[in-house]
């Protein structure tokens, strides 16, 4: 398996560092061969940054096992939406990166500065991954019910692939979403949401499948997570955001319990990662 969505290091204050040995012995429990290493760099998630340096640092110790993202403060830079971008991220891509984020940056998903990455990450065939929230919340990419800045951003950057991820990019799997303060709607699917809707109609959107969010949502109905998973197999990443050490994750028997034929297996824990990252 190819866990796409982890973190390391100290992010938490009073909490003990989630060091490589750590992340390692988790991967050999659950049967993880390599997992993607997300810098956190944005000052509005958590306490203390990972930043991409480190991130590639560690990677350097472990190649066989982790694979490196780089995350760059959409702030950065000129903060005018007018900065290029390229030049900087190419630097960590020339030095291995694989992907960008994720973003945790409280921005409006269709922000200037947050364009001005799309951009650069296109152009350098990386993929991006933001932790998408509501209006109300004081971190994370903010979008609305219905998710218009999402599909405003991949209707203008259809070279740049955005992973879906996060509570409520997740509480669109149905159609009825509860309102902004459910982080974790529960309930039968009636109707599919806006998540089925935009990865059906937009090659350059995928999804991870990490955190309490994404297991939430295939785990609230059972029926319709098979067929979901079925519809959209091709772009879907297994993952499991682990990142303070005791996390527990659900999502590898949910997928392995809910009646889905090997190969879909074999694509979501671990070949679509394997193209998508060019591993
Ligand atoms: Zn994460």
């Amino acid at each position: 398996m190819i866990d796409t969505h982890a973190h390391l290091g100290k992010v938490i204050f009073g909490a003990d560092p989630l060091t490589p040995e750590k992340l390692i012995a988790f991967m050999d429990t659950y049967g993880i061969e390599k997992s993607v290493i997300l810098p956190l760099v944005n000052p509005e998630e958590e306490h203390y940054f990972y930043t991409t340096e480190q991130a590639l640092e560690d990677c350097r110790s472990y190649p066989d096992r982790f694979i490196p993202f780089v995350n760059v403060d959409p702030r950065r830079g000129s903060n005018d939406g007018n900065y290029d971008f390229y030049p900087l991220i190419k630097e960590y891509v020339d030095q291995g990166c694989k992907g960008f984020g994720e973003i945790l940056a409280n921005l409006p998903a269709h922000d200037k500065r947050l364009k001005g990455i799309y951009k650069a990450c296109g152009a350098l065939g990386l993929p991006v991954l933001p932790d998408f929230r509501y209006a109300t919340s004081t971190n994370g990419v903010i979008d609305q019910i219905g998710m218009p800045y999402l599909e405003e951003v991949l209707c203008e950057f259809p070279q740049t692939i955005i992973i879906g991820h996060g509570p409520s990019f997740w509480a669109e799997i149905a159609a009825d979403v509860p309102g902004i303060q459910e982080n974790y709607p529960k309930g039968k699917v009636e109707k599919p949401g806006r998540v089925d809707y935009l990865l059906e109609h937009y090659p350059n959107l995928w999804a991870d499948l990490s955190a309490m969010s994404g297991y939430n949502a295939l785990a609230r109905d059972l029926d319709y997570a098979k067929r979901f998973l079925e519809k959209h197999y091709r772009k879907l990443l297994f993952g499991t955001d682990y990142f303070v050490g005791n996390q527990e994750p659900h999502i590898i028997d949910l997928l392995n319990n809910v009646g889905l034929s090997s190969s879909i297996k074999q694509r979501i824990f671990r070949k679509n990662a394997e193209e998508l990252l060019k591993l």
